[in-house]
């Protein structure tokens, strides 16, 4: 019991400091990872049409996220979901859809509609 007190008020001071830190730590991960998306859209090439992804195709699929979200949120209203984001980049030329892997920093071509 005495343990279990202890536990508790040691997470939470290791909570209350840590704290602080995440939020900025996050935005920093964040950071390094759009870098990453840009840079790899400026090197990748369309399956569909040979383009260069570039920047614009990342601004076109975060709209059209966005407009998905916005979509699934009015047809359910309310409801929490868990959604892990799977479109990062629409070819501004011929439309196709890419997903981003981090881990080998490339594009895929986005499957599920
Ligand atoms: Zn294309």
């Amino acid at each position: 019991m005495k343990i279990n007190k202890l536990r508790m008020t040691f997470l939470l001071i290791c909570f209350v400091v840590l704290a602080p830190l995440l939020v900025p730590t996050a935005f920093i991960l964040h950071g390094i990872y759009l870098r990453r998306l840009r840079a790899s859209a400026d090197l990748f090439k369309c399956i569909g049409c040979g383009q260069i992804l570039g920047r614009k195709s990342i601004e076109l699929a975060d709209d059209e996220w966005a407009r998905r979200m916005r979509e699934l949120m009015d047809r359910q209203p309310g409801r929490r979901l868990r959604i892990v984001r799977n479109l990062h980049a629409i070819c501004r030329n011929c439309g196709k859809q890419y997903q981003f892997d981090e881990k080998t920093r490339t594009f895929s071509e986005h499957l599920s509609a």
